[in-house]
């Protein structure tokens, strides 16, 4: 059995359908589920997440000290004020981002360890269909949403982008990256 066939063969099962989508569970996809909630109630929706548990940039940065570079009374959603300091470390925003999770029961729709790899739109039956892959146990499935919400920011999670400069090769410091 060559691969494409193996991965059809897993994904056999039927999709899991859901109203909405959400790709991340950073602090974009959060709130994207709390306004969910509170905007369109009873609507269906799954947050897939590569991860192990949500948090995005704040759970991949972990370079001592890291922290927040702008107030975070802006940063914060505006349905729950921000109180802690104004600017304040990865450990608070995921804490606060914690509570959201917590007090708006969003932690039960999210999937964790779920990759998305694919998804194409259909006009034929107006639904999007997404592949993830399980990253715990390689299993793929499928996913049907009649609307995809793209919360996934703008970093390669799974490695730093790392620069080439002239001279590198010679230099004899250190080169750390965040
Ligand atoms: C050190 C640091 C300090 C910062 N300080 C500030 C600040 O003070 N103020 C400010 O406004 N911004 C700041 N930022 C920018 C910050 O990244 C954004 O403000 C914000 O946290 C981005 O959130 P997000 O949810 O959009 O994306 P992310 O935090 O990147 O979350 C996206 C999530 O989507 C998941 N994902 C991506 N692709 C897939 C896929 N194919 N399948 C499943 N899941 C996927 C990722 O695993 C991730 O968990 C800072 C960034 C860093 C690194």
């Amino acid at each position: 059995m060559n691969e494409q066939t193996a991965i059809k063969a897993q994904i056999a099962t039927a999709p899991t359908h859901v109203d909405v989508l959400i790709v991340g569970a950073g602090i974009s996809g959060i709130g994207a589920a709390y306004h969910l909630g509170d905007q369109r109630p009873g609507t269906s929706y799954l947050i897939l997440e590569t991860q192990e548990k949500f948090g995005g940039t704040w759970r991949t940065h972990t370079y001592p000290g890291v922290r927040s570079d702008s107030d975070l009374y802006t940063f914060g959603y505006r349905f729950k004020p921000w109180t802690g300091k104004p600017i304040d470390t990865a450990g608070e925003i995921l804490d606060y981002m914690q509570e959201v999770i917590d007090e708006n029961g969003i932690g039960p729709n999210i999937r964790y360890q779920h990759k998305i790899l694919t998804a194409n739109w259909s006009n034929e039956v107006n639904l999007w269909t997404l592949e993830a892959v399980r990253t715990d146990t390689g299993e793929h499935l499928l996913f049907t949403a009649n609307f995809l919400w793209m919360c996934q920011g703008y970093y390669n999670h799974d490695q730093g982008y790392t620069p080439e400069w002239d001279g590198m090769a010679d230099f004899k410091g250190e080169i750390i990256h965040p």
